[in-house]
């Protein structure tokens, strides 16, 4: 290697490396020490911090390297409270290796209802009240549409419908109350204040993705942000929520359309339309990040290979010299007002979920099972 040659990029952690994929880790001071690898239940969320986690860094289609589409941000409050924007698809798997109580996880914010961004609302509403998300509903958050039956209101009545056999499946076993889905629906146009409370705010934005009715998320607590694009060109309104500085931007990113196309099968024809048509190109992202200049950038929703990671890097180094991260799954960013550190989590595959303080007494009620079971169940002596 010349002195000219940037240095080597680590490799993504499902090709077994433990490090966030950058070459700028860490920004500012830390007041504190960071392990190498954020070990999860074993860092306390200080007060006054904010920890975002990639839950799912990938693709409409999810791999065992990549969920799909979704963020966790952790405040140090006093609740401890937790947010996740977007569900897609695995997004809870990798929630389960966190360590973090299931009990906690009852607040999501949907950017837009494409399936990769909701596709595990029905895991988190129908199977993780088994296991102590039992206090109360899912609070959901998202966008209205252009008419009804296009905006988040009317996607959430129609999950809690078709869950009709689960949850009466589950009757008398588990709260009912937990198995809501309650939403709130606001207007994907303005740029507004749509969440309050415990010291954290949340604000939506519009973006540009697909068809109207797509959002973005600016979050802010204790003289911290993070702003979140969800899926998007580059788009006016994110610039302007950013105008007074943001801590961490994490926006989407696609590969260039002809790795793209390789990695993906699709054709050079579909790869550039795709790109062109909803999404940011490595490129686009840089020059977003130039005028937004936050303290460190991240680029999500990306196709990830080992082979696309350095042409990323080069093709945004172009337009943009900042520090920036290529998520991958587990990426995890603590913020604090002396740096933002990018590490990734160790991973565990196979703990059990944690439920978390119970606010909620629950006495199961046993149900009389249908008649003609006594008929035709084996009896087992
Ligand atoms: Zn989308
Ligand atoms: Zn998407």
């Amino acid at each position: 290697m010349t002195n000219n040659e940037p240095n080597p990029l680590p490799v993504p952690a499902f090709t077994g490396g433990t490090k966030a994929i950058t070459r700028t880790p860490i920004v500012g001071t830390p007041s504190r020490e960071y392990a190498e690898m954020f070990i999860p239940g074993e860092e306390e969320l200080e007060y006054g911090e904010i920890r975002v986690t990639v839950l799912g860094s990938g693709n409409p289609w999810p791999t065992r390297a990549q969920a799909s589409a979704s963020i966790l941000v952790e405040v140090g409050n006093p609740e401890r409270d937790i947010f996740i924007f977007d569900i897609g698809t695995g997004a809870i798997a990798n929630y389960a290796s966190l360590k973090l109580p299931v009990n906690a996880l009852n607040k999501v914010f949907i950017s837009h209802l494409h399936a990769d961004h909701m596709g595990d609302l029905i895991t988190l509403s129908g199977s993780l009240s088994k296991v102590g998300r039992a206090d109360g509903p899912i609070y959901v958050w998202g966008p209205g549409g252009t008419e009804s039956h296009l905006g988040t209101k009317h996607f959430c009545e129609s999950i809690e419908e078709a869950l009709a056999w689960n949850n009466a499946a589950d009757k008398g076993a588990i709260n009912p109350d937990s198995q809501r889905i309650v939403s709130s629906e606001f207007d994907f146009r303005n740029t507004q204040v749509i969440y309050e409370e415990n010291g954290v705010k949340v604000t939506s934005f519009p973006v540009v993705h697909c068809i109207s009715g797509a959002v973005g998320y600016r979050v802010d607590f204790a003289g911290l942000s993070f702003c979140f694009s969800g899926d998007a060109r580059p788009s006016w309104p994110l610039v302007r929520v950013c105008e007074d500085g943001v801590d961490l931007l994490i926006h989407e990113c696609f590969p260039p359309a002809k790795a793209l196309a390789a990695a993906s099968g699709l054709s050079i024809e579909r790869a550039t339309m795709a790109l062109n048509a909803a999404h940011t190109s490595p490129k686009a992202a840089g020059k977003v990040f130039g005028m937004v200049k936050p303290r460190m950038a991240g680029l999500w929703h990306t196709l990830l290979s080992p082979q696309i990671i350095p042409m990323i890097f080069e093709e945004l180094s172009s337009v943009y010299k900042g520090p920036v991260v290529q998520t991958q799954d587990l990426t995890v960013f603590n913020i604090t007002k002396e740096a933002v550190v990018a590490r990734q989590v160790k991973q565990f595959d196979q703990w059990p979920p944690i439920p978390g303080k119970q606010r909620v007494i629950y006495t199961p009620v046993v149900e009389e099972p249908p008649e003609w079971w006594a008929d035709e169940l084996i009896p087992l002596d």
